[in-house]
């Protein structure tokens, strides 16, 4: 049976597994995805020996996304981009490494949540790993303008810097969360640990246009403290990540099995599963 793994530091509360089984399942493929914990400091072995055990591909996790990219001997265009990579997939003598993340993120906006980003004014806060693995799919659906801004400033301007030859016609601008009063904003992505670490961003609450629509990469039972302040300010169009999750994952089946899956029961099986738990 062809093998795939999610290497991670930590790796057993992951959903991944579940995922891709039911994928397997739906699409009648014969496969073994299982969790795989590679030490802190051993993560190339770790992929060195589950590939030569005969393991075809992996997603990559926290904290590793950035090491396995400097590992993969070839990277996709928006791996490349992204300085990240989720997917490695083991082609002959080659790992390739590819970044799914962003189109996960994109496909649950646009597909799952009907929310059009085409000619919209799209805010994302964080400059971290997952910011950067959306950027360049966000340029290709084209918004008005795209505003980044982070805690630490520098980070967003440096993304700035790398992404602006990738923005075409997308007005593209960066800076601090205190920058963006007297803004109002389409869309608002949350690419920040803060709801991670139950904090709340010191943002501005009118930075939202009429309508606007809130998402937050980060997902849990309820409402993401990040999402719970942006229904308190009086936006009532919200998600979180798990969509993005779930979408992450069917491009990497894709990749590996040239086959993609539907994702909307497994969405709703897990969304009624985290709610069970809340
Ligand atoms: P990183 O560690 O690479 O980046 C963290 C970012 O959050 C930085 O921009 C950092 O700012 C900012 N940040 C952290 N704490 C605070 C705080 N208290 N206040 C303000 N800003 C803060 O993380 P990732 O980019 O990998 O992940 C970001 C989020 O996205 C996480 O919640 C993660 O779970 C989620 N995620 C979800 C996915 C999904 O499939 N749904 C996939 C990938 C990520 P600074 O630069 O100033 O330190």
């Amino acid at each position: 049976m062809d093998r795939y793994a999610l290497i991670g530091h930590p790796v057993e509360h992951s959903k991944s597994p579940l995922i891709h089984a039911t994928f397997a399942r739906q699409t009648r493929q014969e496969l073994n995805y299982q969790p795989l914990l590679a030490p802190l400091d051993g993560f190339s072995d770790t992929v060195r020996m589950f590939r030569a055990e005969g393991g075809r591909g992996a997603n990559i996790t926290v904290p590793f996304k950035i090491e396995a990219c400097s590992l993969a001997t070839r990277l996709t265009e928006r791996a490349k981009l992204a300085g990240a990579v989720n997917t490695l997939t083991f082609i002959n003598g080659d790992i390739v490494g590819d970044n799914t993340d962003g189109i996960g993120l994109v496909r649950d906006l646009l597909v799952n949540l009907a929310c059009p980003l085409a000619g919209r004014h799209v805010l994302l806060l964080g400059a971290g790993g997952a910011a950067r693995g959306a950027l360049f799919p966000l340029f290709q659906t084209k918004p008005v303008s795209l505003t980044i801004a982070n805690r630490t400033v520098e980070r967003a301007q440096e993304l700035r810097a790398a992404f602006a030859p990738h923005a075409g016609q997308t007005a593209f601008t960066a800076g601090s969360f205190k920058d963006l009063g007297g803004w109002e904003f389409d869309v608002v992505i949350n690419a920040t640990s803060a709801s991670l670490e139950k904090q709340a961003l010191p943002l501005p609450n009118n930075i939202f246009a009429p309508d606007a629509f809130v998402y937050d990469m980060m997902y849990g039972a309820g409402n993401t403290p990040f999402l719970a302040w942006a229904q308190a300010a009086g936006v009532t169009r919200l998600s979180d990540g798990l969509g993005m999750l779930v979408e992450q994952a069917a491009e990497s089946f894709a990749l590996w099995r040239g086959v993609r899956p539907k994702t909307t029961l497994v969405l709703n099986s897990l969304r009624r599963k985290l709610a069970s738990k809340g």
